[in-house]
């Protein structure tokens, strides 16, 4: 039996990429709206063959308790109403996926992970390129070995953002610049494709004086994370660049590389090794249809997702850390943390 996913945010990413995965996967399928301007939330129902009793104000929320075939809610709000919606949820005994970052910091997000453990709910951070077979062949190439030694790793993730007042460009609502919302995918995958966590950190930020877009945000960081073994990684995310998007994975005997490698669809991934440089296909597959039904087959089988609350505040952990680096101008060393990867 399919899951009922209720979706929290209307905004682009609801409208043009998750409401058509949630109605194309495999496992779940569009129960309610909750949205904020309820015209809109009705337009986007009918559009998508639920009608206007489907739809929710942020107030009504709670009303979805009375709804026994909405078991998940997935939130997709600026990242600083994350926790409030992610609690709601879960005191109605709701399963909640919810958009990265988070949070905007690491004791918001940790509340967000308790709150859903008290509740006996499960939460899933939707960290969508640890669903694709590209970062899982990414990983795999550094696993088994084929790489040999790995060295270096280095990644970009950058664009142009445009509008300085768009809630992106507010410390309050987004909890800092691209580092948060889109450095964070080459901090995630990394930590996914080595299975380990940075020892320490050391960053740079840049914040133009007299653009009215940075005015309380980065326009840049650039970061180095150091793991065991003497592996380091160079990232780099910027606001005011060029779309770019690559993660390169150095080793002894081969490299490995993705560019495109943090966009919706159509990564494009190379091995080199001594012999040639092979770009392996992958079957067509939707990241977001990949992720809503992992999680629904979560709460199907009661396992903990692949990428549960812990993880999300774990990548929170680290950007911290790369913020006091950039502010000092010292390297951070970061706590020992649990290694994720031994508890799944
Ligand atoms: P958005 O600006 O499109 O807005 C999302 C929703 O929040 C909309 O319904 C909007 O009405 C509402 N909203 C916006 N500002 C608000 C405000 N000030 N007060 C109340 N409601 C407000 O945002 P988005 O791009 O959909 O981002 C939402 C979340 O999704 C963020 O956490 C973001 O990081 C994440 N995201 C993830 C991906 C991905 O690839 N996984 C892509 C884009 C966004």
């Amino acid at each position: 039996q399919r899951v009922g996913y209720a979706v929290v945010g209307l905004g682009k990413l609801t409208a043009e990429e998750l409401i058509p995965a949630i109605r194309t996967s495999r496992h779940a399928f569009l129960a309610a709206l909750v949205t904020s301007e309820k015209d809109k939330g009705v337009a986007l129902a009918h559009a998508n063959d639920l009608t206007e009793d489907d739809v929710y104000t942020y107030g009504e929320f709670e009303r979805l308790a009375e709804r026994d075939d909405v078991e998940a809610v997935f939130i997709v709000l600026p990242n600083s109403m994350h926790r409030e919606f992610v609690e709601r949820a879960a005191r109605m005994g709701k399963h909640v996926l919810c958009e990265k970052p988070l949070s905007t910091n690491v004791a918001d997000a940790q509340a967000m992970v308790d709150a859903c453990r008290e509740a006996g709910v499960l939460l899933m951070t939707a960290y969508r390129c640890q669903y694709t077979p590209e970062h899982w062949a990414v990983r795999e190439a550094v696993h088994s070995g084929r790489l040999g030694t790995v060295r270096t790793i280095d990644s970009i993730h950058s664009h142009t953002e445009h509008d300085p007042e768009a809630w992106r460009m507010r410390m309050e609502y987004a909890g800092g610049g691209p580092l948060v919302d889109v450095g964070i995918y080459s901090l995630n995958i990394i930590r996914f494709v080595l299975g380990k966590e940075p020892l320490w950190v050391f960053a740079d930020a840049n914040r133009p004086q007299g653009d009215p877009r940075f005015a309380e945000i980065e326009e840049r960081v650039s970061w180095m994370m150091g793991f065991e073994g003497g592996i380091v990684a160079n990232c780099h995310t910027s606001y005011g660049s060029r779309d770019t998007s690559t993660l390169r994975v150095v080793g002894e005997a081969a490299k490995v590389e993705l560019d495109p490698a943090f966009n919706y669809g159509c990564l494009r991934l190379t091995l080199t090794d001594t012999e040639a440089a092979h770009q392996p296909r992958f079957p067509y597959y939707d990241q977001f249809g990949n992720e809503v039904d992992h999680f629904a087959q979560c709460i199907r089988e009661g396992k903990i997702p692949w990428t549960p609350g812990e993880e999300g505040v774990a990548d929170h952990i680290v950007m911290d850390a790369i913020y006091e680096s950039a502010r000092t101008g010292k390297r951070v060393d970061l706590p020992a943390v649990a290694e994720l990867d031994a508890s799944r």
